[in-house]
């Protein structure tokens, strides 16, 4: 972590507010609306959630270490008092119903609440045992360790390449471009796709290729963590697959945290899973709140709040 501290303001080529706030999505390339849960059967759920291990966290690093979390948007809470830790090397996905603040609380993890208007976040987050809001600390290199997918692909309206060398160009480093360019394409599974046509412009791809580049973008820069809100929600069920398929060899060499609407993305890719829910106050105030987290294969097969189990059973009202 640096101890250098730069203005919140984003650096020069560093994503604007424009590009950090994703409008809401549209319905997906097959029609469906993407706020709609999965109405995946429980059985499916089960056989898949089944597949992960039921001790996912064992002797496996913090990475982050959530204490009380609560954030606020104009000082009403979106999303209140949330302990959590997140594991070294593991997916993680957080679920739960439109607007219960999975995107918020993601947005915490990399200090981009920073850049909303109105957004606090209080209580405390730990990264690698650092205070990530502490005021030594650089947001600019917190959002270089820490990259992010949004749920729409946002390439950059420049060549392949440049998509790919612009963080890396604007965090100094230079040494063997192509190479690291090449790298992170390969570890985004789209070197092969692209490698003919590099100096294209990143918005001639498909919207599956152009999320892979989203991906690559946020990797060429070394990153730690892989934040990714909804990163499928608007792609095909075979660029769906791709981006699942990446997420599990991504994790190898990065710690992922997914929030996604699909209970069957979350029980194949995730090894643990946190669900959210809304609390409805008296006077009618609606706030997110984490009702549970753990492994994937105990929170879809024995959860142990009847808040998830209506949820994941498709019982939800
Ligand atoms: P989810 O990701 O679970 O759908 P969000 O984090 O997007 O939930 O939203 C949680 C709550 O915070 C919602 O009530 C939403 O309207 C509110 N919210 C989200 N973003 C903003 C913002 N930029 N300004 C004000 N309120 C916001």
């Amino acid at each position: 972590m640096s101890d250098t501290m730069h203005p919140d303001s984003p650096a020069e080529g560093t994503m604007t507010d424009q590009q950090q706030q994703q409008p809401e999505p549209p319905a997906d390339e097959s029609g469906q609306s993407p706020e709609v849960a999965d109405a995946a059967p429980a059985s499916r759920l089960t056989e898949l959630a089944s597949g992960h291990t039921s001790a996912p966290t064992e002797g496996r690093e913090t990475v982050f270490a959530l204490d009380d979390v609560t954030v606020s948007y104009n000082g009403i809470p979106a999303i209140r008092n949330v302990n959590l830790n997140i594991h070294r090397n593991l997916v993680t996905a957080f679920i739960g119903p439109s607007g219960c603040g999975k995107t918020t609380l993601l947005r915490s993890f990399n200090r981009l609440n920073d850049l909303i208007p109105g957004a606090a976040v209080d209580g405390t987050i730990t990264y690698h045992g650092y205070d990530l809001n502490g005021d030594d600390v650089d947001p600019v290199e917190v959002r270089r360790r820490i990259g992010m997918v949004f749920q729409r692909p946002n390439p950059f309206p420049k060549s392949i390449y440049d998509n790919v060398a612009f963080g890396p160009r604007l965090h100094g480093m230079k040494d063997d471009l192509d190479a690291r360019v090449e790298r992170a394409l390969t570890h985004a599974a789209l070197w092969d796709e692209v490698k003919d046509r590099l100096k294209q412009s990143g918005l001639s791809l498909s919207g599956g290729q152009q999320q892979r580049l989203c991906i690559a973008r946020a990797l060429a820069v070394e990153p730690d963590v892989l934040l990714m809100d909804e990163p499928a929600s608007a792609l095909d069920p075979i660029s769906t697959q791709a981006i699942e398929d990446l997420t599990e060899s991504l994790k190898q060499e990065y710690t992922i945290v997914i929030v996604t609407h699909n209970m069957q993305q979350a029980a194949r890719v995730a090894d643990v899973t946190a669900f959210y829910s809304v609390d409805v106050a008296e006077g009618g105030g609606r706030c997110g709140v984490l009702v549970e987290h753990g492994p994937t294969s105990e929170l879809f097969i024995r959860p142990s709040d009847p808040r998830t189990e209506a949820y994941v059973t498709g019982r939800f009202g």
